[in-house]
Formats: structure tokens, sequence, C-alpha cells
């Protein structure tokens, strides 16, 4: 599978076209941004550690947690082919701890466990920082149907619990992540985007380490070691 033409280029993947109009493939970069584009930077070899990390839990989720993903084929460390879907315009966030908005936004204590997950919605609108928005907000502005946002939910917490477990298994604490999913051609939901410390907080269990992309949002040091440890854990 080659590469044809450019589709867009994001903040830390671009997207090309291939032969086949149900196929992509994503390149994943080593830039990196936070605060809505506020702060850039790079973080060595995380385009690799995305890609790689990415594509293992999405297949083990697909077999193993019956959530279908875009994940096909890994082409090389950085890119991918998946199938062409079209994102619904929601970051779909699932929390088990307090931390990053959720703490400021409702002055949660930074480590408070909760007893149940919760999941919220933001519209994913770069120029209207991604705000937050419920159930019939996404309905009014059109973003899903009521059967498509059921169904994402039901997801977004079958990847939490699969999570979860995972990491657990591997002294890591899953806090919060963020997932994206996509319509394919037949109207079908499916899991699209990543699955990776840019878009999960991760701690180490025994230590509260931060081994997560907050280690460049708060100028914490040790970017790359984190993501580097991390991926170790991810295949002990
Ligand atoms: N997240 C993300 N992309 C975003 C916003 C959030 O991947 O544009 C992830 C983030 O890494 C964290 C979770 O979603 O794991 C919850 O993020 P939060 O709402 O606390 O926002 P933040 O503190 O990152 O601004």
């Amino acid at each position: 599978m080659e590469k044809k033409k450019q589709l867009y280029e994001g903040k830390a993947k671009k997207v090309y076209e291939t032969d086949d109009p149900n196929l992509l493939i994503v390149s994943y970069k080593d830039d990196a941004t936070a605060f809505n584009g506020l702060k850039k930077g790079t973080i060595a070899g995380k385009g690799v550690i995305n890609n790689q990390m990415s594509n293992f839990l999405m297949k083990k989720l697909q077999e193993e947690a019956g959530v279908p993903t875009h994940f096909v084929e890994e082409l090389n460390e950085r890119e991918t082919v998946v199938k062409r879907v079209s994102i619904v315009p929601l970051e779909v966030i699932v929390r088990n701890i307090a931390a990053g908005s959720f703490a400021k936004n409702y002055g949660a204590v930074e480590g408070t466990v909760f007893a149940e997950p919760t999941v919220e919605f933001s519209y994913k609108n770069d120029e209207l920082g991604d705000p937050l928005l419920n159930d019939s907000h996404a309905l009014a502005l059109g973003l899903a149907t009521k059967e498509e946002l059921a169904l994402i939910k039901t997801y977004a917490l079958k990847v939490n619990d699969f999570l979860k477990a995972f990491w657990l298994e591997r002294g890591v604490t899953i806090v919060d992540f963020k997932l994206e999913f996509g319509r394919q051609s037949d109207g079908t939901i499916i899991l699209a985007d990543e699955i990776s410390p840019d878009t999960c907080r991760l701690w180490d269990t025994a230590t509260g380490k931060k081994l997560d992309k907050d280690r460049f949002r708060r100028d914490l040091g040790g970017v790359e070691e984190a993501y580097e440890e991390v991926m170790g854990r991810l295949k002990s």
C-alpha cells in the first residue's frame, strides 16, 4: 500500500489517500502542541511510540473487547493503514481520577479517585477552544444522532474497562483519556484517531510519576524518557 495525495496535516499526524478509496495512511510526527496550539515543541521519537502503542491497543480492543476500530495494518514505525471515516466532531473524554480540566473547572483535588468513571463530550472545534457540551447540545448542533451518542458512550466505557485492566497489570494507572469516533461510508461508527501518551493520562501506580504528555504541558522534564518508559511497560 502506498501513500498518494496528502489529505490533511494535523498537529501530530499527516493523513494520505491510497489507491483504495476506503483506506487512508496516517503518518505520526514528533510535533507536540498543548493549550489549543499555544505551546509548541517536539518530542523525539514520539511519533514512533504513538503509532505503535495506538495500533497495539486498537488491535486488542477489536479482538478482545468488541470495539470496532479504524486499525488495518502497521506499515512501518510511523505509518499505518486505517479505514477511512468522517470524524464525529466530538472529543469523548473518560475519567477515572480527577486531573486536568476536571480538577480546574470543578475545584477537585488532582488524584481524587471516582466511584464510577465519567464520560463527557467536547465540541471538536479549535476556533471555539473545544467547549464542553452535553448530549442535547450535540443533538441541537446536529453533530450526532441519539443512537450514535449512546453507542459512542457504550464503546467509550468498554475502552475504559479494557484499558484500566490492561494498564493495571503493567503497574500503570489510567487517569483519563480522549477518544474520537468516525463514521464509515455505510454509517457504521468505529473508534478512530489514536490512543497514546498524547491522549491519555498515565501514572506509575507505585510512585505516581506522570508518564504522559503532562510532562510536556507542565515542563516537568524527562518527556522522551517517560514516553519510552510507558512504551516499555506496554510490552511487559
Ligand atoms: N485530551 C486530548 N486532547 C485534547 C484534550 C484532552 O487528548 O484536546 C486528553 C488529555 O490528554 C487527557 C484527557 O483528554 O488525558 C482529559 O483532558 P482534560 O479535559 O483534563 O484537558 P487538559 O487538562 O488536557 O486541557
